[in-house]
């Protein structure tokens, strides 16, 4: 079967109030654009009515394939459920609740034809979102922009196109824990923002409460850097310096005789073993986060040309 020019895919968890104007508004877009496509949507596991709205849309409409999961896996899982599914020359990934206009879908195109291979949304407002959320987001972004080599853009969600050649790659990155805003910045390539204003949510409430928000940050600092395993690495050096400098003034101590007995023994022991111990802990830091990097089971390398040759 010939692939579809455009895939749009959504995770939906709990989405049963928006998703009838979210499936008219994405296909109103789709119709103005004309070229061939599908719309693929995941229930992430979904205890309201979800499920029932996108199988009557599957059975109205061709270009509609529902997905559902098991039970609830969590967005970045959800997601690529059905990027792995879809089958379109440029993918949308959008969420389902309306923050993110699929009106934007004409932009986005545009700038793909221009060459792009991957066109993210920038927030330029965050309209309906606390003062909390935001200021938590700005703090994150700042933070994994110091401990990681990868550029991820800031005020960047999931809401992007990317090219068939970008999600073959993304789909063949095997981790687990994935931070999919992070690992197609990884990838590379000509990346181009689109900045927007992202929407208050159309009906219903936020999925992410705080404590998944935490977890994602963790997910995502943690796929990218192995920073906090060093951390007892430099701690380590430090301590065994200060740990030397102990040894050294309780010896010195005792030469004088101005220690009371047990003292030295018990300062020298206590400096010497402290400062090898973060030592320690921090040699197998590095030879974790070295296994745990193996272990994610990135490609090593991508090819962007190659001139010549058969
Ligand atoms: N979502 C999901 N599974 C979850 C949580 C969220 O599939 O466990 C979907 C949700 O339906 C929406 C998208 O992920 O389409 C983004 O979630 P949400 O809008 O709640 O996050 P926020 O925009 O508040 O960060
Ligand atoms: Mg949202």
């Amino acid at each position: 079967m010939p692939r579809p020019a455009l895939s749009v895919v959504a995770p939906c968890f709990n989405e049963e109030g928006v998703l009838p104007e979210f499936l008219q508004r994405v296909r109103s877009v789709l119709d103005s654009l004309g070229s061939s496509s599908e719309i693929v949507l995941v229930d992430d596991g979904s205890r309201d009515g979800t499920w029932q709205v996108l199988a009557n849309a599957a059975a109205e409409d061709k270009r509609v394939i529902a997905v559902r999961l098991m039970r609830n896996h969590g967005h970045q899982l959800a997601l690529t459920a059905g990027l792995s599914l879809c089958r379109g020359e440029r993918i949308l990934i959008i969420d389902a609740d309306l923050q993110d206009p699929p009106e934007l879908l004409v932009d986005m195109m545009a700038l793909m034809d221009q060459g792009a291979d991957v066109v993210y949304g920038q927030r330029r407002q965050r309209e309906g979102e606390t003062l909390f959320k935001r200021a938590t987001a700005a703090a994150f972004y700042r933070l994994i922009g110091r401990m990681t080599d990868v550029q991820i853009p800031r005020d960047a969600g999931d809401f992007r196109l990317i090219t068939r050649r970008v999600l073959d790659i993304l789909l063949a990155m095997p981790e687990r824990h994935r931070f999919i805003r992070g690992m197609v910045a990884w990838i590379g390539g000509r990346q181009v923002p689109l900045v927007y204003d992202r929407k208050p949510r159309a009906a219903g409430e936020s999925k992410y409460p705080l404590v998944k928000m935490v977890r994602f940050a963790v997910d995502a600092i943690t796929a990218f850097s192995v920073v906090p395993l060093m951390a007892s690495m430099t701690i380590g050096w430090i301590m065994a310096a200060v740990g030397f400098a102990f040894f050294v003034y309780s010896i010195v101590g005792w030469w004088l005789g101005e220690a009371l007995p047990g003292w030295t023994s018990i300062m020298a022991a206590l400096g010497l073993l402290g400062g090898m111990q973060f030592l320690m802990l921090g040699v197998i830091g590095a030879y974790l986060g070295r296994l745990y990097d193996q272990s994610k089971g990135r490609p090593l390398f991508i090819i962007k040309d190659i001139v010549g040759g058969p």
